[in-house]
């Protein structure tokens, strides 16, 4: 099994013996780099120096902590131009199109994120792909790596960067919604509390070497690679003081918004706490009072004894049809115990396993459908509130109308107890 240290670029002497298991792979991390770009008084003030880009070699780690070394430091700017689709040449650059920013609805008070330059992506909707990329193609396969961006973290066993050997890999997004700067952002002539340069993360995490079968098809592995990889960024963007929080998705097929066929998932690092994460805070606040513990561990508890809307169970995890699904097939993936953030996580063999339970549940049961699928974890700041982080699956099977789009109420076809009979069978 191929295990990479996890390391936190900033603080690398500082990774405590007990995080530390088996590894036979580095990991190869580097820290955003910096500019003093504006930061909205609306958000968390940033870290606006952006540190060159470094990458760091962990040391290997089998029974207990050798101390880490720095490999040489490589930039941007020393790298050989890259020229392939996914590569940031300045043609590239320019192909990007405006940069991103975020506006505010003055009614509802939500941001939204205005990126045009999204639209000239491979395959936007209106270019759909009949079929996917082949592989003598795809810029995510081992071989190609001079056709992305250089790559900000990778799991592989040698001191290397760029090159094949890895078992997953990050890289930013050639079409970023939000970018580490903002050129003109200094300006201050468009920008207005409602009206932001989009600053974060946007981020491409390769899930596995593998071109046609997602992690949880090639095996535990890699599944666990993919699941650490989503770890190793959140705790990395915790020093990036602009990011507020961080959200991981996976996008299955082009239903489901997919524009590339080797199996990624996508980080977005936001300097706001998403509504609906917002919402849940509110909800575990408001319907965690007089329990034991918190609403989800109640409801873990509930869904454990109906045992009608499970899908799968292990030592560590539950998955289950929530009671109030939204969506046919709705699935949600609670740890058993109480944990407030995903990164926090140790049992990422049972996480797994039970991932692959329930993919496999999808793709029996509905015939691999495509779905999105993203983590909600706690913000990476602020108080202390109730939570208990998941992750929720959508298969896409329906298209929702103008109730779901403009009220917000969701109708849903298929009971959960149904959905979990047939996903669970
Ligand atoms: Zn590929
Ligand atoms: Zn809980
Ligand atoms: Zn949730």
């Amino acid at each position: 099994m191929k295990t990479a240290n996890r390391v936190r670029p900033e603080k690398r002497p500082a990774l405590s013996p007990s995080r530390c298991r088996p590894a036979t792979s580095r990991v190869s991390n580097r820290g955003l780099s910096s500019s003093t770009a504006n930061v909205s008084p609306s958000f968390p003030s940033g870290n606006s120096g952006r540190k060159n880009l470094t990458r760091g070699g962990a040391a290997r780690c089998s029974s207990g902590y050798t101390p880490t070394r720095v490999a040489a430091t490589t930039s941007p700017g020393t790298r050989t131009p890259a020229s392939g689709p996914w590569s940031l040449s300045p043609a590239a650059v320019a192909e990007q199109g405006p940069q991103p920013e975020l506006r505010r609805n003055p009614i509802t008070g939500e941001w939204v994120i205005i990126a045009a330059g999204r639209g000239r992506r491979p395959h936007a909707p209106d270019r759909m792909p009949q079929k996917d990329q082949p592989d003598h193609e795809c810029p995510f396969c081992p071989g190609r790596e001079d056709q992305t961006p250089p790559e900000v973290c990778a799991f592989r066993d040698s001191d290397e960067s760029d090159c094949p050997g890895w078992s997953a890999r990050t890289i930013p997004n050639r079409f970023p919604i939000l970018v580490s700067d903002a050129p003109g952002a200094g300006a201050g002539a468009a920008y207005s509390p409602d009206r932001q340069p989009a600053l974060g993360a946007s981020e491409v995490i390769i899930d596995t070497p593998v071109h046609d079968k997602p992690p949880w098809e090639v095996g535990l592995d890699q599944t666990v690679e993919m699941l650490k990889m989503y770890q190793e960024r959140i705790v990395a963007l915790r020093e990036e003081k602009r990011t507020t929080y961080v959200h991981i998705i996976r996008n299955h097929l082009a239903g489901a918004a997919s524009s590339l066929e080797h199996p990624h998932s996508q980080l977005f690092g936001l300097p706001f706490i998403p509504p609906t994460v917002d919402a849940e805070l509110d909800g575990f606040a408001r319907a965690s009072l007089g329990l034991p513990g918190c609403v989800m561990c109640d409801m873990v508890e509930r869904e454990e004894e109906a045992t009608e809307r499970v899908v799968a169970a292990n030592d560590g995890f539950i998955a289950f049809c929530p009671f109030a699904s939204r969506l046919p097939y709705e699935t949600w993936i609670v740890p058993r115990r109480h944990q407030v953030r995903f990164e926090d996580c140790a049992e990422l063999e049972s996480f797994a396993g039970i991932i692959i339970q329930v993919m496999r549940g999808l793709k029996d049961g509905l015939d691999n459908p495509p779905f999105n699928y993203w983590i909600h974890t706690y913000p990476l700041r602020g108080e202390t509130r109730p939570y208990h982080w998941h992750l929720e699956i959508l298969p896409r099977l329906t298209v929702p109308g103008g109730l779901e789009l403009g009220a917000d109420v969701w109708v849903n076809i298929v009971a959960p107890e149904e959905a979990a009979a047939r996903l669970g069978a």
